[in-house]
């Protein structure tokens, strides 16, 4: 059999924030004003044909959507999505698991491409609960299981979940044959603090007793700050946001440490950055080790892979992850990109210091300036103080 590669994991990330969920945990719908879903500023065909073609890329990617709020209402991505599994890609969906009319819209698409389709639901179980949609969301689970396309459940360590885990478990073993995975939730305020009123000891037993790779890698990376080896996002890997084509290397680097930082969309003639991030990351935690290092970024950790991050086996046999995307899943960005020791002796001190103007202050920016912390919002800002930064927000944006 021919094995298809991929070489790349995009996520792309949709400013957006309209959500059909109002969950506890959750800043989307508690915004004062409701801001329009933005627009595209490139047409579909050019974007998925032109800036992502698989000779722009190197070769097929793994490719993520997830937007602000519920990413299926994003009212072009399906159109997006279908152009890109049409190329070879494999494309993924962050969905709240309630959009009924959208997945059954996926579901007509060949199933080819729908054996590279992949649903990251997540499980807002009270929310569900509240709003008497935990049927709806059942029967959406079992329209993707009983198809050609994979999915996953995933469910955030919420303080809130605990006095109904008995509840929740029986639930998801009648519904999908097994428990969902479970994710560290961040405080989106202060993004170094994990969201429990639990010491950590307890924390970690009692949400260990959901077995999920997903939880071990993201609370075993979680203090990466003192971890100097070598990360290929940038090179592997890249953030980029779908309205204005912006790239970054990783998605937790923000416009005021960031080094680098380009429209891809502008200009699809021109290469795309591949200098990774090296050994010097600004990041105190790797917020999205699950997907970045899981891929590979830092060859030299032995991570556990994407699959089995994502998969459950059910007790019938059946498995959350059909053959392609399992077999996608499964792979090492350093074993699909073989030069990628050349790469590093080219860049090793990695791409800060091509960027040294942007990385620093000047004397007068450290006595006062005001910037955006991220380039699709300008709501946050840091102010910089006599060498003090202060992060604010400004308005009701998130
Ligand atoms: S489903 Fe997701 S985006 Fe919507 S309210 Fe819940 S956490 Fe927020
Ligand atoms: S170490 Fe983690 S946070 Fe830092 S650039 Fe790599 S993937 Fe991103």
């Amino acid at each position: 059999m021919n094995k298809k590669t991929y070489v790349k994991f995009i996520d792309f990330s949709i400013p957006m924030s309209v959500c059909n969920l109002n969950c506890s945990y959750c800043y989307v719908n508690k915004k004062e004003i409701q801001e329009p879903i933005p627009p595209l500023k490139y047409p579909v065909d050019y974007i998925t044909q032109k800036c992502l073609s698989k000779e722009r890329l190197g070769g097929n990617a793994i490719i993520n959507f997830c937007a602000g709020g519920e990413t299926t209402l994003y009212p072009e991505l399906f159109n997006i999505v279908k152009d890109l599994l049409a190329q070879g890609h494999v494309v993924n969906i962050v969905s709240n698991g309630t959009a009924s009319q959208k997945y059954d819209e996926y579901l007509q698409l060949p199933q080819e491409y729908l054996s590279r389709l992949f649903f990251k639901f997540s499980f807002h179980y009270l929310e569900l609960k509240r709003k008497n949609l935990l049927n709806v969301y059942a029967e959406n689970v079992k329209k993707i299981l009983n198809s050609p396309a994979s999915f996953t459940i995933e469910m955030g360590a919420s303080d809130d979940y605990i006095p109904y885990l008995d509840e929740i478990k029986q639930y998801s073993m009648e519904n999908f044959g097994a428990l969902p995975h479970v994710t560290v939730l961040r405080d989106s305020h202060k993004p170094n603090i994990i969201c429990t009123k639990l010491n950590r000891r307890k924390y970690k037993k009692i949400w260990d007793e959901f077995n999920s790779e997903m939880f071990n890698i993201r609370l075993n990376y979680w203090h990466s700050s003192n971890d100097k080896t070598y990360c290929f996002a940038g090179y592997f890997s890249y953030t980029i946001d779908l309205i204005n084509g912006i790239l970054r290397p990783c998605s937790f680097i923000s416009t005021d440490i960031s080094p680098f930082e380009k429209n891809i969309f502008e200009n699809a003639d021109e290469e795309i950055p591949n200098i990774p991030i090296g050994p010097n990351c600004p990041s105190k935690h790797c917020v999205n080790c699950h997907a970045y290092l899981a891929w590979g970024d830092k060859p030299q950790l032995n991570t556990p892979t994407y699959a089995s991050i994502r998969n459950r086996i059910m007790p019938d046999g059946r498995e959350w992850l059909k053959e392609t995307i399992k077999e996608a899943f499964n792979t090492k960005l350093y074993e699909t990109n073989p030069d990628y020791q050349e790469v590093q002796q080219r860049y090793p001190k990695g791409c800060i210091p091509y960027y040294p103007n942007k990385n620093k202050n000047s004397l007068l920016e450290n006595i006062f300036s005001v910037k955006n912390r991220y380039s699709n919002n300008i709501k946050r800002k840091v102010i910089t103080v006599c060498g003090a930064k202060i992060k604010i927000k400004c308005g009701s944006g998130k």
